[in-house]
């Protein structure tokens, strides 16, 4: 026992398209989304240092489901569903919306949320949506500043000086990552095995 544990365990549970079908809320829960193409499968990847994991994700007919993973800290990673697709219809884009909001407004076990930027693109519609729906609860958010090596170092750290400014809130905590080089791995480790271990009743 004891140690920070240097990846995180991660199995393939289940899919459910709403919260109705989610698996039982016994363990805490902790969701990772962002645009595609912001590189989530790819900071999964580097995380749990499993690449099936996010293959699973990706597989057709899961692309629009909340993948649920088990992990070895106790508590589930949730990956919710990709989202930024150009060619989306606006009604999918509304299920996708209600299914996600009552999964992030509704869910009992949910306790906090990684928000995947792409560094290069910041704040875009997207993201602001699920900073502003993350406002309207007690949930703790985690953003990944990602592809942190496509910006000299001053740069990125400007970037991340701002967006914590924008951000300035103890609900918000933010980091450099980067899915590429390892960047940032350790602190994104740490606060979702802590968030990933049940409290001890
Ligand atoms: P997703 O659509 O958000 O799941 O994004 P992917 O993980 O598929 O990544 C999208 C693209 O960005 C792929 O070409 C990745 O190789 C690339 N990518 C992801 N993370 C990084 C990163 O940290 N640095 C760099 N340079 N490229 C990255």
């Amino acid at each position: 026992m004891g140690g920070r544990p240097d990846r995180i365990v991660a199995h393939f549970l289940t899919s459910a398209p709403t919260l109705k079908e989610c698996p039982p809320p016994v363990v805490p829960e902790v969701a990772i989304a962002g645009r595609s193409n912001s590189g989530k499968s790819s900071v999964l990847n580097q995380l749990t240092r499993n690449h099936h994991l996010a293959r699973t994700s990706k597989t057709p007919g899961r692309t629009q489901l909340l993948n649920f993973f088990e992990t070895n800290e106790g508590g589930r990673l949730v990956d919710l569903p990709g989202y930024g697709y150009a060619r989306v219809a606006k009604s999918q884009k509304r299920i996708w919306e209600d299914n996600v909001e009552e999964y992030l407004a509704r869910r009992e076990n949910l306790i906090a949320i990684v928000l995947v930027m792409d560094i290069r693109h910041l704040f875009e519609p997207f993201d602001v949506m699920m900073i502003n729906w993350i406002r309207q609860t007690q949930l703790s958010m985690h953003v990944l500043l990602n592809k942190a090596d496509k910006l000299r170092h001053g740069a990125a750290t400007s970037a991340l000086r701002s967006a914590q400014q924008r951000l300035a809130s103890p609900q918000f905590s933010l980091q450099l990552f980067s899915a590429l080089t390892g960047v940032g791995r350790d602190e994104a480790i740490e606060k979702l095995s802590a968030w990933l271990t049940p409290p001890t009743s």
